[in-house]
Order: C-alpha cells, then sequence, then structure tokens
C-alpha cells in the first residue's frame, strides 16, 4: 500500500485507483508503486496462466500494458481496464497458443524480441530461407510466404496456399487433438524446419537489404531476392529500384525494371523487378 501523504500532484484520479486497490482490486497484484505516486504497475494473470502487466502513469493520465498497443485515460478506472484487457485476453488466447507455440521450437528472426501485439513471425526456414507467419484473431488459418531464391521458394509458396487444407491449431478444439505449428508447417512445406531446441539461430541468414543495410524501412521488409541461388542477396523494393535506374545496362519495360543484381552482377543473372506494390520481382532469363 502507498505510504499515505505521497499523493500525486499530477493526477486526481490517484485517489479513486488507490482506493480501487483497497476495495475491488486487491494490493496483491500491484508489483510496484513508486514512492512519488506517479507509476505504479499491476500484474494481470489470464485464464491460460499468462502473466500481463498494466502500467498506471498518473503523471501522464494513462493506462497502457502489454497486452495491447492502446494508451487509455485513467478516468475510465483501474478495475474497469483490466476487465477490458481480461476480455482482451480471452479474444487473443488461441492466437497466442499458436505464437507461443512457434517461439518455443522454431528459429524466430523477427521481431527479436516479440511483444503480445506482435502477430506475426519472421522465421527461418532453411540457411537460405525464411518465411513470414502471420496470425489473427479474425482468421482460422495464418497467412505464410516465404522469401529466398526464386528457384528454391517458388514451389514452397504454391504449397504454402495448401496451408489452410492443412491446419490444425495447437489446441485442436472441440476436445480434438492439436498439432503444434512446427508440424504444420514441416507438413505443408514438405520439410524438415530448423529446430531452436538443436542451437540453430539462423544468424547466418542474411535479412538486412544488400542497400541500405537496414532490415525494415517504413514497415517494409527486404523481400526482394536476387535469384541467383549462390547469391541470394535480399534487398528493399525502393532500394532496389533506386539503384537500378542509376545504372545504365537497366531497362525498362512498362512497370518492370531488369537489371543486374548489386552483389553478383558478374553473373549472367538478371533482375526483373515489378513496380506494383506487393508484387514480387520474378527472374528474368
Ligand atoms: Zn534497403
Ligand atoms: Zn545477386
Amino acid at each position: 500500500m502507498p505510504v499515505s501523504g505521497s499523493k500525486s500532484a499530477f493526477s486526481k484520479y490517484y485517489t479513486q485507483i488507490v482506493k480501487e486497490c483497497d476495495e475491488a482490486v486487491g494490493w496483491d497484484c500491484v508489483e510496484s508503486f513508486d514512492k512519488k505516486g506517479q507509476t505504479m504497475t499491476v500484474l494481470l494473470k489470464d485464464e491460460s496462466e499468462r502473466i500481463h502487466h498494466i502500467y498506471v502513469n498518473f503523471a501522464q493520465d494513462t493506462f497502457t500494458s502489454t497486452i495491447d498497443t492502446d494508451q487509455v485515460p485513467l478516468s475510465t478506472g483501474l478495475f474497469r481496464y483490466m476487465e477490458q484487457q481480461k476480455k482482451h485476453c480471452y479474444q487473443m488466447s488461441d492466437t497466442w497458443d499458436i505464437l507461443d507455440d512457434l517461439d518455443a521450437t522454431l528459429c524466430v528472426l523477427q521481431p527479436v524480441h516479440p511483444k503480445r501485439s506482435d502477430l506475426s513471425r519472421r522465421i527461418a526456414i532453411s540457411h537460405m530461407a525464411t518465411a513470414l507467419f502471420e496470425v489473427s484473431p479474425e482468421r482460422y488459418y495464418p497467412k505464410l510466404v516465404v522469401y529466398g531464391p526464386a528457384g528454391f521458394v517458388g514451389p514452397l509458396n504454391l504449397r504454402a496456399k495448401e496451408l489452410k487444407n492443412i491446419w490444425v491449431t495447437p489446441s485442436g478444439g472441440n476436445g480434438g487433438g492439436g498439432r503444434s505449428v512446427r508440424d504444420n508447417l514441416e507438413l505443408v512445406l514438405s520439410m524438415e524446419l530448423p529446430r531452436k531446441e538443436e542451437g540453430f539461430d539462423g544468424s547466418d541468414i542474411m535479412l538486412e537489404c544488400g542497400i541500405c543495410l537496414s532490415f525494415e524501412v517504413e514497415d517494409e521488409a527486404a523481400d526482394q531476392v536476387c535469384t541467383n541461388d549462390s547469391c541470394a542477396r535480399p534487398f528493399h523494393r525502393q532500394c532496389l529500384i533506386q539503384w537500378l535506374t542509376t545504372k545504365e545496362d537497366t531497362r525498362q519495360s512498362y512497370n518492370t525494371f531488369f537489371g543486374k543484381c548489386p552483389y553478383c552482377s558478374g553473373v549472367s543473372y538478371k533482375y526483373s523487378i515489378l513496380l506494383c506494390r506487393n508484387n514480387i520481382a520474378s527472374p528474368f532469363v
């Protein structure tokens, strides 16, 4: 319980929230309360025994949490905010089961420190290819897109489209036996995936754009991959277009550029990039 007289000068909701801790929430779940009464951290355990944190910021008059990305005004009340967060946990439970299963067994490259609000994972599927796995509470089937050398990932992306015919959630549902995310993906892709417990960390996989050397630019991953399997360097679409337009031997036909990869230009492979957003470059032979 906070020391009396430590009332914050910042928030008119301080007294109300302390009273809620006394009467409804209970001090057992209050993990910390800073001495000046400006911040407070409350633990919330959901129905699946996952522990979440709720942050009360009296200085900014906001609630935030590790559950979602919203900032909510303190006028909502702590008890009511916690009930809203519990409801959100209930809605997200199956989705988090899938992501927890994936994080525990597969080699996740991005995000490096996933938050509960992160619903996609970039996973290593081999030493030269990655897959973007995205799950949503609104959709029963996750999305899966494989990135890597075109000759390798082309057939895999065709198989990834069949995911909806194979996918079974880890919990199974309706009393049925579930299937782990790894087993699902191995069935879909017809390949054995690198396992986290075998020490594979994916550190030799190239993820950064070969031009700007960063992973994401304006939320866009470096997903344009050189079609030469011995190079397989990834680039951002925009970086590659900028590069190709500076080269004299680049040819443009309608909305497609044809040019050489910035890395393996000595190899007689050419590289095309479509200007339309969301289109993946196709090899030009
Ligand atoms: Zn780039
Ligand atoms: Zn290349």
